[in-house]
């Protein structure tokens, strides 16, 4: 209902290319799993705020320790003044992403900014200036990003000319590759693809997500990351994984190059990383963070200590509860019921951990957007938030908090099921 006196408000004063999802509902207050809006309305949350609050909304120790932070200092400027949480984020940062070389880690704001960072590195250190990014791929919304996002609407319509030396290759995507066709050939198929139009000695770096959010939670099929991984180490190509929406525990690992044994050079991380506070990061190789001279990366607010704290505090969190087992929990309680309905309108149940896809297409397998805008809408309608993507807006994705209580996540997928299960015959 857009009849609230701050939908008036907000169309009056904020931009409309800034668009939400639920305009109706402004957020007020928020519980473990529940999102409550100006009426009071309690709205189950199965999309934590685009795979942010993964620790929950305001989790207390969060918030405390936000609130600490904020009576000792709320800003210094790591250019200007360390500060030990700005170290302490990094140590962690290189303890806990995949590989035991020597790592260094720079922070940034958003997860774009950690993106355009990790090729600023890749470029500088190989002084090669090509980079290989993927069909489907989302990586933000700067311009450098905007080149390496795959989608144009909503993304990049009417937002050109973009960054050149972009180079975009075949995703292995199970569902829609031919049947048989492995991991390792999916890999060779980009390979063959790069080495024809790019040349590897030409590539800085490729960069890739281990799996593809905003582009419809593909999962490569197994063999296809560590075969990427292995050609670019023979090559002398910077392998990044953008782990800003997989990483920190969202798929059953902290981070999803784990689940193949893949160990990136650089690794992107934000959303999940601080409990909602805005925070990114890169980490990698030692010798690749250190090739950049003194000076040639930073940003006013990068790293910022209010959001540094609520990082330490949201890792804890991550380890005290194991919530990377919750994650994996969270995925069989949920796919066990959602599996049974793929179907004449539902292609394929998918995904790791609490990183869940539903892609809907008619039975020739054309992707259905309209079936999807339906189900979420009827979703919506229930007090469900659930988000759509893909790059025809085919899919469904559910990323709840990790600390959902139980009893919410089942009532969110009983509706789910429900409008699943009311669409109609083909
Ligand atoms: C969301 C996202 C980004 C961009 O992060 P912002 O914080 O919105 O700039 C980059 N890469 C991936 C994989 C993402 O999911």
């Amino acid at each position: 209902m857009d009849t609230h006196p701050l939908v008036a408000r907000r169309s009056a004063a904020v931009a409309s290319g800034v668009s939400s999802l639920l305009p109706g509902h402004f957020a007020t207050s928020a519980e473990p799993g529940v999102l409550l809006d100006q009426d009071g309305t309690r709205l189950i949350d199965l999309g934590s705020g685009i795979g942010v609050t993964t620790v929950g909304n305001a989790a207390p120790a969060v918030v405390a320790a936000v609130a600490r932070q904020a009576t000792e200092f709320t800003h210094a400027c790591f250019m200007v003044n360390p500060y030990e949480g700005y170290v302490e984020v990094c140590e962690r940062l290189n303890e806990l992403t995949p590989g035991s070389h020597e790592k260094r880690s720079a922070l940034f704001t958003s997860g774009a900014e950690a993106v355009e960072n990790a090729i600023k590195v890749a470029r500088h250190a190989t002084g090669r200036s090509a980079v290989a990014v993927f069909d489907h791929a989302y990586h933000g919304r700067t311009n450098l990003t905007l080149a390496l996002t795959a989608k144009n609407r909503p993304y990049k319509h009417r937002f050109g000319p973009f960054a050149g030396e972009i180079y975009r290759a075949p995703m292995s995507y199970p569902l829609r590759d031919p049947a048989d066709m492995t991991g390792q050939e999916a890999a060779q198929r980009a390979i063959s693809h790069l080495d024809a139009q790019v040349g590897a000695d030409n590539l800085a770096a490729l960069l890739i997500e281990p799996i593809q959010g905003e582009g419809g939670y593909i999962v490569p099929a197994p063999g296809f990351l560590p075969a990427i991984a292995d050609w670019c180490r023979a090559n002398g190509i910077v392998f990044i994984a953008d782990e800003v929406q997989t990483g920190f525990c969202r798929t059953g690992t902290w981070f999803a190059s784990e689940h193949e044994d893949v160990v990136p050079d650089l690794i992107t991380t934000a959303k999940g990383i601080a409990g909602g506070l805005p925070l990114a990061a890169v980490t990698g190789r030692a010798e690749l963070m250190n090739a950049v001279h003194p000076g040639g990366l930073g940003g006013t607010y990068g790293g910022n200590p209010l959001a540094c704290a609520a990082a330490l505090a949201t890792m804890d969190l991550m380890l005290t509860n194991d919530l990377a087992a919750a994650a994996i929990r969270i995925f069989t309680r949920v796919t066990a019921r959602l599996a049974p309905r793929t179907g004449p309108h539902l292609a394929e149940v998918r995904g790791r951990g609490a990183m869940i896809g539903l892609e809907f297409a008619a039975p020739d397998s054309t992707p259905s957007p309209t079936t999807a805008h339906a189900v979420a809408t009827r979703c919506h309608e229930a007090g469900v938030i659930v988000l759509t993507c893909g790059t025809h807006n085919n899919v469904i994705r559910l990323i709840p908090p990790l600390v959902i209580p139980t009893d919410l996540l089942d009532h969110g997928v009983s509706v789910l099921c429900d409008a699943i299960d009311s669409l109609g015959q083909v």
